[in-house]
């Protein structure tokens, strides 16, 4: 038997909050099928031939009160489900969704297994889930692993999420399995072997819409309410959990924090992907990352997802997806509140607090004061419209926004600062140069109508623009070089994206537009849910 003395889980108290005070069962565990009646199974890890510990997050286990993993081996033996320590409890969590806009019934967790909770210092509770750790009853045709590439996806995209400011799921660390898994990457009959991996995730909870869908689905009134008032008493204590007002409030607080989060993700470019109903956290986190992307070329209607053919789940039809996810989630609430209107009062914070806070973070993009009321902006909306008419790294043009002083604009042409933005600087369109003068002394004179100092516009938008984001094809080079072995340039992707609003010469290399290769690559533009 391995001790465990090295561990940094030395000082860790595990315990599984969620299954102690939940109904579960305990049926068998490696048997896909529907489970009544329950919010989690039994499901014990399947061991992997050879954990190797990959990449782990110094920050998150200071956050967790963990010490660093001085015995690689033994961690990477409990983060691969091999080994469970004293306290830890698997379980597979049964939820529903809908998937692309339509009722999918049970999905659940197929791969995800979640070994307990520990008391961080800070007095937070983690849950920790192993994503890749073998069947469970939720695992219909599927494998129950997952990939190194989707794997190391998430591990650095859950990273980036922390540093930038956006809520999100985090990942403690990434375990290669030593074992090859099958997939189609691109569901065209060629499936290949690629290596497994397993990503620790750690989050307050992973409770998603689908966990309350799929009870209301099958008019399990009574767990519906367990799970309701569960969520509530542990994971929202600002509502008073004697309350009968308790699930409206709730309700209206889980649509404001989503709306908070969709501004989040138009501020950093960020697009899911997936925004199914099971992938829409209730603690407004972003999670189960997939198929996801970020904009290089500024595009509304960009989706990485090559499933999405209908753009569904294209960047500008996020915040709108969230409200129809929002809406599903309050059908499935309606039989523990008084009455449709009541949800439907409530998800009216939605919109309102959508606006609101777009609003501030697209004013602060570049540079002005957050107004106190909601509303688009006409200056940023104007801005957005003229992007779209060529081809402008999002990324870049913000960050070179900060060096054009638009109140000294040249006597013609772009300014310069912006060149280096566009992916055909040299073909630019007369109208778009001409658009984009007129907005940059519309800009100026905003700037000086508010009184906006130099200093305060450049300030404020540091904070808002990154220069680092994990770019879908530094993501593939990162994985293409660690699936030979080599992890340097994935621990030097990570050191970047811990400090994105910096403008560091040393991170020269993860600062750079899309190159041309990576335009139409597969895993740079173009995605799969195969992972
Ligand atoms: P996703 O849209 O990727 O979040 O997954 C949708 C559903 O498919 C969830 O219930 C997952 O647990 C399940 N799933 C995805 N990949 C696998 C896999 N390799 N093995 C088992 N279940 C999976
Ligand atoms: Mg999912």
């Amino acid at each position: 038997m391995q001790t465990n003395t090295d561990s940094p889980f030395t000082n860790a108290v595990f315990d599984h909050h969620f299954a102690r005070h939940l109904p579960g069962e305990a049926g068998p565990p490696f048997e896909s099928r529907q489970v009544m009646e329950a919010c989690w199974s039994h499901a014990p890890p399947t061991p992997v031939a050879a954990p190797i510990l990959l990449a782990w997050s110094d920050d998150l286990a200071q956050t967790l009160g963990l010490a660093a993993p001085e015995d690689a081996q033994g961690v990477a033996a409990v983060l691969a489900g091999n080994r469970l320590l004293p306290g830890m409890k698997p379980i597979a969590a049964c939820y529903g969704g809908h998937q692309f806009g339509n009722w999918a019934g049970q999905l659940g967790d197929g791969r995800a297994i979640s070994l307990g909770d520990m008391l961080a210092p800070d007095g937070q509770r983690w849950e920790f889930q192993l994503k890749g750790a073998g069947l469970t009853p939720y695992s219909r045709r599927a494998d129950g692993r997952a990939v190194l590439r989707s794997s190391l996806r998430e591990f650095v995209c859950s990273e980036a999420m922390r540093h930038l400011g956006v809520p999100t799921t985090r990942a403690l660390a990434l375990v290669g399995t030593g074992e090859p898994v099958i997939r189609d990457m691109f569901y065209d009959g060629r499936p290949e072997m690629e290596p497994g991996a397993i990503v620790t995730r750690v989050a307050p909870s992973f409770v998603r819409f689908g966990n309350f869908e799929i009870f209301s689905s099958r008019g399990d009134i009574e767990r519906l309410q367990l799970l309701a008032d569960y969520v509530i008493t542990h994971h929202f204590p600002e509502i008073d959990a004697a309350d009968p007002a308790r699930y409206g409030l709730w309700f209206e607080e889980i649509a404001r924090r989503t709306a908070v989060l969709m501004a989040h993700w138009l501020r950093v470019g960020f697009v899911h992907g997936v925004m199914n109903t099971d992938n829409l956290s209730v603690l407004g986190l972003t999670i189960d990352y997939g198929p996801f992307g970020w904009l290089d070329v500024f595009d509304p209607e960009f989706t990485p997802n090559t499933t999405d053919q209908g753009g569904r789940y294209a960047y500008a039809q996020q915040p709108g997806v969230a409200q129809w996810n929002l809406m599903r989630l309050a059908e499935a609430l309606l039989p523990l509140v008084g009455g449709q209107e009541e949800l439907e009062s409530r998800l009216d914070r939605f919109g309102d607090v959508f606006e609101l806070e777009w609003r501030r973070q697209a004013l602060q993009k570049i540079g002005l004061e957050p107004p106190s009321t909601a509303g688009e902006d006409e200056l940023m909306a104007r801005l957005l419209g003229i992007l779209t008419l060529t081809e402008v790294d999002t990324t870049l043009f913000f960050r070179a926004l900060m060096d054009v002083a638009p109140q000294h604009l040249p006597g013609a042409g772009l300014p310069p600062e912006l060149h280096a933005s566009f992916y055909a600087p040299e073909r630019l369109p007369q109208a778009f140069v001409s658009r984009l003068r007129d907005w940059l002394a519309a800009y100026a004179a905003r700037l000086r109508d508010e009184g906006v100092t130099e200093e305060a516009r450049r300030s404020r938008m540091a904070l808002a623009n990154p220069c680092v984001i994990p770019r879908n094809y530094l993501l593939q080079e990162a994985i293409n070089e660690a699936a030979s072995g080599d992890l340097s340039l994935l621990g030097r992707l990570l050191t970047a994206i811990r400090d994105p609003y910096t403008a560091d010469p040393a991170h020269a290399r993860f600062t750079a537009k899309r190159p041309e290769w990576a335009r139409h690559a597969p895993g740079c533009s173009a995605l799969s849910c195969s992972s």
